[in-house]
């Protein structure tokens, strides 16, 4: 997909979600939430839904979660606008309480388009509703801090999910901070990695071209180690 193709669909989709009447959440929204960034990056995050600040904002994450999320990312020296942010579910449920499986599922496709028009290296999971989209019946505190292959049908046909504890956890109760820190210093490598076989497996579907002819990845770029690691 070009550039301007996955600006064009990601707009489509979040005018579909503004006016979106698909479960009981839109009644009570001021504002839908679809998500926001970089339309080029190659990693997402996933939350649960918009909480009372989103809900007027419409944009995600800009509460105190929000803070402590864009803090996390800028300690990997990386910018929020860099990747892309968006929820599980993209109206706010009333009373910040946790969406709901036949909200989550009715959502579920608006999520899945997006990730299909984002082709995302690393989809990173925030929370435990998040965790439940990508990684299903698994425990966040089993998890937390590793990677594994994402299912296609979620979206993200050629990725890895990379799990994380929601923010809140750590606003709840502070000691949890250092555990949300060292979990995301784990997300660079993870990027790496996830280049690298896109790379090879990318090369490896389209083996009679000539290597001139080969289209490099949207997302290709050499970085020399997950410290100094720049997204796209
Ligand atoms: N919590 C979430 O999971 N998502 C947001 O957008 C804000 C808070």
């Amino acid at each position: 997909m070009t550039d301007s193709k996955r600006s064009g669909a990601l707009e489509t989709i979040a005018a579909e979600i503004r006016v979106c009447t698909r479960c009981r959440l839109h009644e009570g929204r001021a504002h839908a939430v679809p998500g926001e960034g970089s339309p080029l990056t190659e990693v997402v995050f996933v939350g649960e839904g918009p909480g009372r600040d989103e809900n007027q904002a419409g944009r995600p994450f800009v509460g105190a979660s929000g803070r402590l999320l864009t803090e996390m990312i800028e300690s990997l020296g990386w910018q929020r606008q860099d990747v892309f942010i968006t929820n599980v579910v993209k109206c706010w449920p009333p009373g910040n309480r946790d969406p709901q499986p036949d909200e989550i599922a009715a959502c579920a496709p608006f999520l899945r388009r997006q990730l299909q028009a984002l082709d995302p290296a690393v989809v990173v999971t925030v929370g435990k509703h998040s965790l439940g989209t990508f990684m299903p019946g698994e425990r966040i505190s089993r998890v937390h801090g590793s990677a594994r292959p994402a299912d296609p049908a979620t979206g993200a046909r050629n990725a890895v999910v990379f799990a994380m504890y929601h923010p809140a956890f750590a606003l709840y109760d502070g000691s949890n901070r250092q555990t949300l820190f060292e979990d995301i210093r784990g997300l660079p490598a993870e990027v790496l990695a996830a280049r690298r076989r896109r790379g090879e497996t990318d090369q490896a579907s389209v083996p009679e071209a000539p290597a001139a002819t080969v289209a490099p990845t949207t997302h290709s770029a050499t970085a020399p180690d997950a410290d100094q690691l720049t997204l796209f």
